[in-house]
């Protein structure tokens, strides 16, 4: 029996796009949710019948990254079939790493494209509907810097903003080299206006995004390009938080630290990855910096911040990593006291030198050395977080994490330092009721209790600040950036807040 879409039912196409990995297919998805839009698709509803066009965003860190691919395409083989006029697209790392391989193993795929020519989705879509016929398109390089354009961004209150695609490192462990290419920068112009952009849509807080903020600039030769850029950012009325992601200790400078501890809407934490504290085995990841070099920034930036909330990306079970090379990184783990670390088992990804290298190691000795790691990290982060009972901190009210939580009645949102607060709401009547607080509002409370992961505060809150953000929100409406800035953003529907950043995008 043949079921029909929106579209054969005589609606506009509808589309849904499905996200796998790293916080820079989150936003590419933004991006390509805002060139479907702009091409005349609506979002599909979540329970809502068949999509006309489902798009896969994918990604190729891990090693059954493509099974799950082809066992999703595998679902929704019959599906299409029952649905005539549906359309299937991937795009996405794995994408620009098989190619042509995938309409050869899936054939009901409409459209291949790679991750340097998002902008020709919507053409491809329908060449691929007009000649009835796989389309399939990877591109070497970029063409067109992805920021330019159109993008629907997921919060009324926080927005990811690209400074540059791509990396020059070759981190061992890393397709992104391979397959995202040589770092490209974006000009400081087009950044600010982008940012200014969203402010004017009532974004409070934007995420500087790179695969190595660090080394911003280094296509236009001004090595302290990245610093200039935090402290334009600072003159920009209405902005309230700037953060970014990723740096690389390789290329830290001095004048970062500088423009970080200056600029007051620049918040107090960072986001390093350290990977291992070994230099053995940093140097097998082919990742210059050693654990001295790491160390003495994060001292640097306690001295000038010294609030500054530092989390980081590790590494565990690097071929050749030795116990006493994991003891060492438990070492750096014990002396930087991140407040939070995003643990990773290493796997095989596939095209990575790293996967090729002697000396894996059996799960079982990479499971029990995570498990050592995982009790290590939480005994720190939560002596870390027991600082803070007693202190006021500003939050920002989140979606997602700041919906209510029926059982104990608090909503969520994060600190300025980026840590995650449960707080309870005021009384009928009181400041911060719980009605009157919306997602993108602020509020300030007074901590008091603290768990590995998180902070609770169970006082009414100390005051609530309603926010255009948090009207926007309340009305419905989410922050559309267009392609080339030309116009005043539209609005439209708000749909998930950003996933939590999980720095360099290698993270599953
Ligand atoms: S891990 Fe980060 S710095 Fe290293 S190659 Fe990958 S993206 Fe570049």
């Amino acid at each position: 029996m043949h079921v029909m879409t929106t579209a054969a039912a005589g609606g506009p196409r509808t589309y849904q796009v499905r996200t796998y990995g790293c916080q820079m297919n989150v936003h590419d998805s933004e991006r390509i949710s805002g060139l479907l839009e702009q091409a005349g698709y609506v979002r599909a509803g979540e329970a809502e019948d068949t999509p006309d066009v489902v798009v896969f965003n994918t990604c190729a860190v891990r090693e059954n990254a493509d099974n799950r691919l082809y066992g999703n395409l595998g679902h929704l083989r019959p599906v299409k079939n029952r649905h005539p006029g549906m359309q299937i697209a991937v795009g996405g790392c794995l994408a620009q790493k098989d190619r042509g391989d995938i309409v050869r193993r899936a054939p009901w795929v409409d459209v291949v494209f790679g991750t340097h020519n998002i902008g020709s989705l919507p053409v491809l879509l329908e060449r691929a509907r007009h000649n009835a016929a796989a389309e399939v398109e990877i591109l070497e390089a970029l063409d067109v810097f992805p920021s330019t354009l159109p993008t629907r961004r997921e919060s009324t209150y926080a927005g990811w903003v690209s400074i540059s695609v791509g990396c020059n490192n070759t981190c061992t462990f890393c397709i992104v080299p391979s397959l995202r290419g040589k770092e490209k920068d974006r000009r400081p112009g087009d950044i600010l206006s982008e940012v200014r952009a969203l402010v004017d849509e009532g974004v409070l807080e934007v995420t500087l995004l790179g695969q190595n903020v660090n080394s911003y600039g280094v296509e236009f030769g001004d090595r302290y390009a990245f610093g200039k850029l935090l402290r334009a950012c600072g003159e920009i009325d209405g902005l309230e938080r700037v953060r970014f992601t990723s740096p690389h200790p390789k290329d830290f400078t001095d004048d970062v630290i500088a423009a970080m501890a200056e600029t007051p809407n620049v918040c107090p934490s960072l986001h390093m990855p350290l990977q291992s504290g070994s230099d053995d085995v940093l140097r097998a990841m082919r990742r210059s910096y050693r654990s001295e070099k790491y160390l003495g920034i994060i001292e640097k930036v306690r001295a000038a911040m010294p609030d500054a909330a530092i989390t980081t990306d590790i590494i565990v079970g690097f071929p050749g990593e030795t116990e006493a090379d994991f003891e060492r990184t438990l070492d750096v783990v014990r002396e930087a006291r991140f407040s939070s670390a995003f643990t990773f088992q290493y796997s095989k990804r596939p095209g990575t030198p790293a996967a090729t290298m002697d000396g894996q190691l059996p799960k079982p000795v990479v499971q029990e050395r995570y498990e050592r790691l995982i009790a290590c990290v939480e005994e720190i982060t939560w002596a870390e977080n027991k600082k803070l009972v007693g202190e006021v901190v500003e939050v920002l009210v989140a979606v997602g994490e700041g919906r209510k939580d029926e059982r104990t009645g608090r909503l969520s949102g994060r600190a300025r330092d980026g840590r995650l607060v449960h707080f309870a709401t005021g009384g009928a009547g009181e400041p911060g009721d719980a009605e009157s607080i919306r997602p993108g509002d602020i509020v300030h409370t007074t901590i008091t209790y603290a768990a590995p992961h998180h902070l609770n505060a169970d006082g009414a809150p100390l005051s609530h600040r309603r926010t255009r953000a948090g009207d926007a929100a309340e009305a419905g409406r989410s922050p559309r950036t267009p392609g080339v800035l030309l116009g005043l953003p539209t609005i439209g529907a708000p749909a998930a807040a950003p996933a939590p950043t999980t720095g360099c995008a290698v993270s599953p």
